[in-house]
C-alpha cells in the first residue's frame, strides 16, 4: 500500500477530465447562496510542481494540462476553439501560475478552495492517508490561513465521510454537499469500497452530489464499477451522469513500452441539469486536443433527468 503518489500523475488527462467536471459542477451548485459542505475523501498533496522531480519522471502533464494549455492558450499563434467549461478550468490553473509558464498544478483541494465562498460559509473537509502527502497537504492548506473553513485529517476518507453526511443545515435550512471520491485504486478493494460508500451515502443523504473518478483499465473490478454505480442510482431513483475520456495509445511507444493510463471516467450522482450539455460541448474538444492514437474516444451517458 501507499506506493501511489499523485505527484507523478498531476495534470495528466485524467486530472483534466476530473477537474473540469468538478469545476463545472461546483459552479452550478454555487449559483445558489446557501452554504455547501465540500468533501474530498482522497485529497492528495493539494499542490504539485510540474517542473519537479516527480512530474518529470512520468511527464504525464505533457499529455494533459500542458498540451491543452498550449493548444487553447498558445503564447503565439491562433488558439484552438475552447468551451466555457474548459476556459473556466484553464483560468483556474492559470491562476496558480501568474508568471505565465506552467509550474504548479492545483489538486482538487485547491480547485475547490478557489471556488469556495466565504460569504456563504462553505466548508471544505479533506482526507489524505499517505503520511508524506498528508503532511504536505496540511502545510499547503495552512498557507491559505482559511481557519475553520478547511479541515485536513490523516484518516481513511471512506470512514471519515460517514459522520459528515447529511451535512449541517444552512441558514435557510437546506442541507447541501458535494463529495469527491477519488481513490488511487492501488488496492483492489477500493472498487468495492467506492460502490459501498455510494450505496450507503445515497440512502443517508439522497440529494447530495457525489463525483467518483475511476480508471478505465482491463481489470474486471474497474470495468464493473460504473455499471454498479448506475444500478445503485437506478435502484435509488437518483439521476446520474457518466463521462469518459480515452486519449488512446501513444503512437511513439514501442511494443515493449508500458502504455500507462490511457482512459478514465467520472461518474456523477445527482449531477446539475446543465452538466450534460456542458460535457456534450467539452468532451469533443478534449478528445480533439488530447487524443493520441489507437483506442481514443469519449462517452457520455445520463439517466434520470
Ligand atoms: N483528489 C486528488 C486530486 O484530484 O488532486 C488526487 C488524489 S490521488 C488520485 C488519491 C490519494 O488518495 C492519494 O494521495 C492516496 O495517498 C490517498 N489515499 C489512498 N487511500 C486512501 C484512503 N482510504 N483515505 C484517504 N486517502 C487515501
Amino acid at each position: 500500500m501507499f506506493s501511489y503518489r499523485h505527484a507523478f500523475h498531476a495534470g495528466n488527462h485524467a486530472d483534466v477530465l476530473k477537474h473540469t467536471v468538478l469545476i463545472a459542477t461546483l459552479r452550478h451548485l454555487m449559483q445558489k447562496p446557501p452554504s455547501l459542505t465540500l468533501v474530498d475523501t482522497h485529497a492528495g498533496a493539494g499542490l504539485y510542481r510540474l517542473d519537479g522531480d516527480y512530474a518529470e519522471t512520468g511527464g504525464e502533464a505533457k499529455d494533459g494540462i500542458v498540451k491543452l494549455m498550449a493548444a487553447l492558450r498558445p503564447a503565439q499563434g491562433p488558439a484552438g476553439a475552447s468551451t466555457p467549461a474548459l476556459d473556466d478550468y484553464l483560468d483556474t490553473v492559470a491562476g496558480f501560475n501568474p508568471s505565465g509558464s506552467l509550474r504548479v498544478y492545483p489538486g482538487s483541494p485547491f480547485v475547490m478552495h478557489q471556488l469556495m465562498r466565504a460569504e456563504s460559509r462553505d466548508r471544505l473537509k479533506l482526507f489524505e492517508l499517505h503520511p508524506t502527502d498528508s503532511r504536505t497537504l496540511s502545510a499547503n492548506i495552512a498557507q491559505l490561513e482559511a481557519g475553520r473553513q478547511i479541515s485536513v485529517a490523516r484518516e481513511d476518507g471512506f470512514e471519515g465521510l460517514r459522520p459528515l453526511l447529511p451535512p449541517p443545515p444552512s441558514a435557510t435550512g437546506s442541507r447541501r454537499a458535494l463529495v469527491l471520491i477519488d481513490p488511487s485504486y492501488e488496492i483492489k478493494t477500493d472498487y468495492a469500497k467506492v460502490a459501498g460508500c455510494i450505496q450507503e451515502q445515497i440512502r443517508r443523504f439522497p440529494t447530495g452530489t457525489f463525483l467518483v473518478w475511476y480508471p478505465v483499465i482491463p481489470r474486471p473490478e474497474a470495468h464493473d464499477l460504473p455499471r454498479r454505480l448506475k444500478t445503485l442510482c437506478n435502484q435509488a431513483s437518483r439521476p446520474w451522469l457518466n463521462a469518459s475520456l480515452a486519449i488512446g495509445q501513444d503512437p511513439t511507444n514501442g511494443p515493449d513500452d508500458r502504455p500507462g493510463l490511457t482512459a478514465s471516467g467520472m461518474f456523477v450522482v445527482n449531477p446539475p441539469h446543465t452538466l450534460k450539455s456542458t460535457l456534450q460541448a467539452t468532451l469533443p474538444v478534449l478528445l480533439a486536443t488530447l487524443g493520441r492514437g489507437r483506442g481514443k474516444g469519449q462517452t457520455l451517458e445520463t439517466a434520470g433527468f
